[in-house]
């Protein structure tokens, strides 16, 4: 009942769905890892994190993002809801948590608080990245009330002439203000929401980027998030450009992890090996079938995902795009218990070391400890 300065609890059900689910998990751990080390393609279990997209439609034009730049041309729509609500069903008993982004606003999906009200009911965290250009008032507590699980809010700069350089059409007052009423509203009204302040590491903002910590390490900010630079797989020059570090990479390749550990579905029910292949190069089917009906766990091992995940352990990848272009397989690599989302490895309370920063890019200021298990954002 956030809406009237209450804050909104799980039910007796939901909680317990929730720590069944994490047991399940555990247990569920080492078997993911094996398929992954031993190189099984065929029986790979059930994905950890599922990244659905919402839209790929934005209505920014950020410098380091492919979509506003026009690169992305793939066919722009909306997931359709049905689609979204069979893709949950299927997935929510096995996935720790899906995001509802992958390429595009999903402040723009008329139907956003409905899907993280459904993630809600199937006990499902659910998570978004937004621009927070749209994240009115309104939308704000629609949100928080809706069980949102983890927010990425981001704002990359602490100068409008920084901010505004890199996230085109952009307003610095008006994000300011937004970001501040969401954080306002979810202290004062104590949603367990996890806000993630997000600030990308970029030759743009890298000098900002101690003043951004300082400045936003207040509560309600649960983590600071210095995002390591995404490439997208190299693909495109003028993104490649802002890059501030260079990617420290293993001496050997090793098979993505991304294959065995996360599923993407875009918004028209193509499944993508990750979001860095954003215009399908190399298409992996759909969870939609010919019959109509959404089977995401038939398709996530389908005959092309087999296909690619053996490229990957054979390492014969030279006419694997964007995979052959790709530096971002690096960020993580699973072990027995452990896995990641889709972003690199973090090294705690790293300090601001430039050279640190290369090797981790993602730097954690201010954590609030938390049930709640973060992916990535963009
Ligand atoms: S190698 Fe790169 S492009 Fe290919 S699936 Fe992994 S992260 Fe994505």
């Amino acid at each position: 009942m956030g809406i009237n300065g209450h804050r909104r609890e799980l039910s007796l059900v939901q909680k317990v769905q929730r720590k069944l689910r994490y047991y399940e998990q555990q247990v569920l751990a080492p078997v993911k890892y094996l398929a992954y080390a031993t190189g099984q393609t065929k029986f790979v279990p059930p994905p950890d994190r599922m990244y659905i997209e919402s839209t790929n439609i934005c209505n920014l034009k950020c410098i380091m993002c492919p979509t506003g730049r026009g690169e992305v041309t793939r066919p722009k729509g909306f997931m359709d809801f049905d689609v979204f609500r069979q893709i949950v069903d299927e997935m929510a008993p096995y996935v720790k948590a899906t995001t509802l982004h992958i390429w595009g606003e999903p402040l723009l999906h008329k139907r956003i608080v409905d899907m993280v009200e459904y993630c809600s009911a199937k006990g499902l965290r659910s998570e978004i990245s937004t621009n927070a250009t749209l994240l009115t008032e309104e939308k704000s507590r629609q949100l928080l009330e809706a069980g949102l699980s983890a927010i990425y809010l981001s704002l990359d700069g602490m100068r409008p002439e920084t901010y505004e350089s890199v996230r085109v059409n952009a307003d610095f007052e008006r994000t300011n203000q937004n970001i501040r009423r969401f954080i306002e509203i979810k202290s004062t009204d104590h949603y367990d929401t996890y806000v993630n302040l997000q600030i990308i590491q970029m030759q743009q903002t890298v000098d900002e980027i101690d003043e951004f910590v300082e400045t936003w390490s207040i509560p309600g900010v649960d983590r600071i998030h210095v995002k390591a630079f995404d490439s997208w797989a190299g693909q495109v020059d003028e993104i490649n450009e802002l890059r501030a570090y260079e990617p420290d990479l293993p001496a050997k390749r090793y098979p993505c992890p991304n294959l065995w550990y996360h599923v993407h579905i875009y918004w028209d029910g193509s499944i993508s090996m990750c979001d860095r292949d954003f215009n399908s190069r190399f298409p992996l089917g759909s969870v939609i079938d010919e019959d109509g009906k959404v089977r995401v766990m038939k398709n996530w091992n389908g005959p092309r995902m087999q296909e690619l995940r053996r490229r990957h352990i054979e390492n014969d990848l030279d006419d694997v795009f964007p995979c052959n272009h790709c530096t971002e397989w690096a960020w993580w690599k699973p072990t027995f218990s452990t896995s990641q989302g889709n972003r690199p490895v973090e090294e705690g309370d790293a300090q601001r070391d430039p050279n640190r920063l290369q090797k981790s890019s993602t730097l954690v200021v201010y954590d609030r400890p938390s049930t709640a298990r973060h992916t990535d954002a963009k």
